[in-house]
């Protein structure tokens, strides 16, 4: 099938940098060049820029129930074009089709759920202490043009989080997706463009990220900052916003723990996590990394999660039989191998995979670890790869004093059938999102992003609205 090359989006045009220059994009299933992205230089930002600030003028005064069409309207072209959208994705970033189709779909359904969340931006009415022929309003108001950085791993789902609860809430936006993956983030900005979404509401641009981040975060225009990502770049780019007290949100890694106590459905813990740490070739921000096993099951559980990993099907994301895709670039290979010799060097014990696999691509055989020592670096560095590392533990209070133990904040998975077990978990873990008992929950509803060094902000529910939104106080006396 064939591969489009990727323009940049600005003031309603698919346009070539003005420079003309252009990055590869390569298949990491092959490694093969499938096509090029357009290089946005400073001026075609400027021109991204001026548009965001004219379609602002004319988004903050359209009524929400407009809005919510074309955002409707939106939706239902992207699952329309589903199935082509995700072979393109597949293309470029490497996951097995179905999850590629999954992620689109579920794009739809995030726009459809902001659509609607933007008709309940209400104010309130506040009584006045002393005079009653004061009104006091509570205002809320689009916080305006936003500037959004997004990655390769889910190439549509973490643009279409920030863009939604942006033009829900009646902001403009300048999304720089990811050069690894450009073509998929650019479908579906063409559905909100198809849909009818007035000029200089929606621009995409591609480019050198640290240019474009250092151009776009400062500008007058922009008021309000969002970025997935590492949470090395974030703090960068967190520390950028504030020097210019730019609002911003941060959904930066983790390294998810999993703490299995010895009263768990242990067949439902594995039946879940298993295909949950492999999933995406293990770049999920969210990814069971760090299983926190009791020590009366944890030889089994390690034997067992190794044995799931070694039965998985590793190969081209657009062969139906794939179980797991290669990782999205080449550089993750690098990392992962130093990551896995760390941990063999520090004592660990390898009970699956380790190594690439094949000679054509980025592929890398799913892993597990056992008995990972807190001094490996893989215990305390994000793997962003399918690699799950397990260790044991006596007291409960010792898992969650490990959980806790990173920076980290995102996810946190338990298993426990004890109501008592779970209580002190959910007190005590420090984590943005904890799932017990069962696979992440992610719909557009529930609040998505983390705490500690995982950032600040939230990518749903309605505190995702809130976001883009300026809270005024405007009071008002008869006089
Ligand atoms: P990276 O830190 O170099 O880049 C992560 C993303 O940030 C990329 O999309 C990149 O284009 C962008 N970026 C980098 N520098 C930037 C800058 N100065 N301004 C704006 N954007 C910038 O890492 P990587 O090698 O691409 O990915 C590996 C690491 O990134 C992982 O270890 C993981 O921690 C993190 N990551 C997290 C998520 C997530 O969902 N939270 C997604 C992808 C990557």
């Amino acid at each position: 099938m064939t591969y489009p090359n990727t323009q940049l989006f600005i003031d309603d045009q698919w346009t070539d940098a003005a420079d003309g220059r252009t990055i590869d994009v390569t298949n990491p299933a092959d490694g093969q060049v499938i096509g090029a992205v357009a290089h946005a230089g400073i001026a075609d930002l400027d021109r991204a820029l001026d548009a965001a600030a004219r379609g602002f003028e004319v988004w903050r005064d359209t009524p929400p129930a407009k809005r919510a069409k074309v955002m409707r309207a939106a939706a239902g072209l992207l699952r329309e074009r589903a199935g082509e959208i995700a072979r393109v994705m597949t293309l470029e970033q490497g996951k097995p089709l179905r999850e590629a189709n999954g992620e689109i779909l579920a794009a739809a359904d995030v726009i459809e759920w902001f659509a609607d969340e933007g008709l309940r931006v209400y104010g309130r009415l506040v009584h006045h202490r002393g005079d009653p022929s004061v009104r006091q309003m509570v205002v809320k108001d689009p916080v305006g043009p936003v500037a959004a950085f997004t990655p390769w791993n889910f190439p549509v789902n973490q643009v279409v989080r920030k863009v939604s609860a942006g033009l829900a809430a009646g902001c403009s936006l300048v999304v720089k997706a990811p050069e690894e993956t450009p073509a998929s983030p650019a479908a579906l900005i063409r559905a909100f463009a198809d849909a009818g979404l007035p000029a200089g509401v929606l621009g995409l641009v591609y480019g050198d990220p640290a240019e474009i981040s250092g151009h776009l975060i400062p500008h007058p225009v922009i008021r309000k900052v969002t970025f997935t990502g590492s949470t090395a770049v974030g703090k960068q780019l967190a520390a950028l916003a504030g020097r210019h007290m730019k609002r911003c949100s941060m959904e930066l890694g983790g390294h998810a723990p999993v703490i299995v106590c010895d009263d768990a459905d242990v067949e439902l813990a594995l039946k879940i996590m298993g295909p949950m740490t492999f999933r995406n070739a293990g770049q999920v921000c969210i990814s069971p990394t760090r299983f926190v096993v009791q020590n009366g099951l944890k030889d089994d559980f390690a034997q067992e999660l190794a044995r799931f990993a070694k039965g998985m099907t590793v190969g081209d994301g657009l062969d139906d039989a794939t179980e797991m895709g290669p990782l999205a670039n080449e550089r993750r290979v690098a990392a992962l191998t130093e990551l896995y010799d760390d941990a063999l060097a520090h004592g660990a014990e390898s009970l699956a995979g380790g190594h690439r696999l094949g000679d054509a691509g980025n592929f890398w055989a799913p892993t597990v670890l056992d008995d990972v020592p807190a001094e490996a670096r893989i215990a305390n560095e994000e793997p962003f790869g399918p690699i799950a590392t397990i260790r044991g533990f006596d007291r409960l209070e010792d898992a969650i004093a490990e959980a806790n133990r990173l920076d980290y904040g995102l996810a946190a998975y338990a298993f426990t059938r004890s109501l008592a077990n779970a209580d002190l978990l959910t007190r005590r873990v420090e984590t943005g999102m904890l799932w017990i008992n069962m696979p992440p929950a992610t719909s557009p509803e529930m609040p998505f992003g983390g705490v500690k060094d995982s950032g600040h902000g939230s990518e749903g529910g309605p505190e995702a609205m809130e976001a883009y939104l300026n809270t005024r106080a405007v009071s008002v006396k008869n006089a």
